[in-house]
């Protein structure tokens, strides 16, 4: 009893969770497919499309159940190997994050669009990643194109290095229909089709517009059904619910007792479990049509994006290897500039898996600085992923450690009674000052010494009773740490000092 209660809901979940996966209405795009056919310009060698998108990371009204960063650019990698083949770009334009319930989980509501509206790039496809998306049908929609906002809406789950939903949806942005165009709403299955399919035209779709010319096997029709694309074969969208994987049809037949032949692994069909998607030949052309078209030439910004390889791993500098980073606050992360890379994903957390309590960051040279204070005695991990707009695999480098300390300021010189750094971290003012607050005159020497404890420089003081300052020249001096050590024969005092670029 169990178990048939179980294989039930397991029909049932697998029924709501296949059906109707895309959202996108299919008559807008047959009408721009008809129309780039008749101006049909072929995907050229060397004529290189750069598609700029936007990312919109959507959280909820609490800042909560964003999109990764992580998994926007291993997306990136993925659909540009996905469109790899025609001479066709995608790269980053920007992420924008925002915080909106209604954008979050009913993005076709009007209040959504609304929000929307106002954060929408006016020079790149728009992405927005949410949580989940209104069905307009029985079952879950993944993703849609909203042809009216000219914007692409993907459930988050949907965004990541292997899905094909966004290679989908980016098709029905240069306007290519579904190959089963006209089944979208009720699938080929018995009932309420019969095998062979004894009729010309499908059942309307529920607010869905009339229904459609089916297409034949023998091609005769092939201009005005399906998605009125000739290579692209007849397809009564039988990757819904008449076969569960990507095999190739040979029982359902047309109106002449043909068995059809769909292209099970075209990117803009349904059918799951195939090894590799791809676009037919006249798809292709269409896209690139599309691309050239006037309607596209507000993402056509003459814009060439960084398209250099990035490959090699991280060259981390510090602080690594478990090291004492000198401190629990201002901790410099750094690493050598990456081939090919203007920006880096940071991250760093108290746990070596990255789920304690993360922190990120996006930065665009090769440090980061950590100015929160972090917990004393703990040993903290941190990598980095190099990437550019373009060029978004290489994926994280290895995790460092450090262990943030208590620090090593000291100060046993009883007749200073305080002192301050100031500014600290250094960034670009070729000086630092050190004040002292003393008791009575003394002379001194003021050491600048590298994190390694190697004299940069020192020089004389003399320190007066009350108020003294000294300038520490810090111009020539690289990023990183350093120390400020003040020698007398009353004792000594250390101050670390970190330069930031
Ligand atoms: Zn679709």
């Amino acid at each position: 009893m169990l178990k048939s209660l179980l294989a039930a809901a397991g029909i049932f979940i697998v029924f709501t969770v296949v059906a109707q996966p895309c959202g996108t209405p299919q008559a807008p795009l047959l009408e721009r497919t008809d129309a780039n056919k008749k101006t049909m310009v072929e995907v050229q060698r060397g004529v290189q499309k750069y598609i700029p998108m936007t990312f919109h990371l959507v959280a909820n009204d609490a800042g909560s159940g964003r999109v990764t960063e992580e998994a926007i650019l291993s997306q990136v990698a993925n659909i540009n190997a996905q469109y790899g083949d025609q001479e066709a770009l995608f790269y980053i334009d920007r992420f924008n994050y925002f915080d909106n319930d209604a954008v979050y989980d009913s993005p076709r509501s009007f209040a959504a669009n609304t929000q929307m509206r106002l954060r929408k790039d006016n020079n790149s496809i728009n992405v927005f990643v949410v949580n989940s998306i209104e069905s307009t049908g029985p079952g879950q929609t993944l993703a849609y194109y909203d042809p009216q906002e000219d914007w692409l809406v993907s459930r988050k789950g949907q965004i990541n290095g292997v899905s094909s939903t966004l290679a989908h949806e980016a098709g029905h942005f240069f306007s290519l229909a579904h190959p089963f165009s006209g089944w979208d709403c009720n699938p080929f299955n018995i009932p309420p089709y019969t095998n062979p399919v004894e009729v010309t035209f499908t059942i309307p779709c529920d607010g869905g517009g009339g229904s459609s010319l089916i297409e034949l096997h023998d091609r005769s029709n092939c201009n005005t059904a399906g998605d009125h694309i000739c290579d692209t074969p007849e397809d009564y969208n039988l990757g819904l619910f008449w076969q569960n994987d990507c095999a190739e049809n040979n029982s359902v037949k047309d109106i002449n007792g043909e068995v059809i032949k769909p292209m099970t692994n075209n990117f803009m069909s349904y059918y799951t479990n195939c090894a590799t998607y791809q676009f037919s030949p006249t798809q292709k052309n269409l896209i690139n049509t599309d691309f050239f078209t006037f309607k596209r030439s507000y993402i056509r910004t003459g814009v060439i994006p960084n398209t250099t390889p990035v490959t090699d791993p991280v060259n981390y500098i510090s602080p690594i290897n478990g090291e004492d980073a000198g401190g629990f606050s201002n901790i410099l992360l750094d690493w050598e500039d990456t081939p090919g890379a203007n920006k880096y994903l940071v991250i760093y957390d108290r746990f070596m898996s990255f789920t304690f309590n993360p922190k990120k960051a996006i930065v665009t040279s090769s440090e980061y600085l950590i100015t929160d204070a972090l917990s004393e005695d703990v040993t903290y991990y941190w990598k980095v992923w190099p990437y550019n707009e373009s060029q978004t695999d290489a994926g994280y480098s290895a995790t460092q450690s450090f262990k943030a300390s208590t620090g090593t300021a000291v100060n046993d010189i009883r007749e200073i009674t305080g002192y301050t750094l100031s500014p600290n971290p250094v960034r670009g003012l070729g000086k630092a000052t050190l004040a002292l607050s003393s008791t009575k005159d003394f002379d001194a020497v003021i050491e600048l010494t590298s994190a390694t404890g190697q004299r940069l420089s020192s020089q004389q003081v003399n320190i007066t009773a009350g108020i003294s300052q000294h300038e520490i020249a810090t111009s020539d001096l690289t990023a990183g740490l350093y120390f400020i050590i003040l020698h007398s024969s009353h004792g000594r005092l250390v101050e670390r000092m970190l330069i930031i670029d």
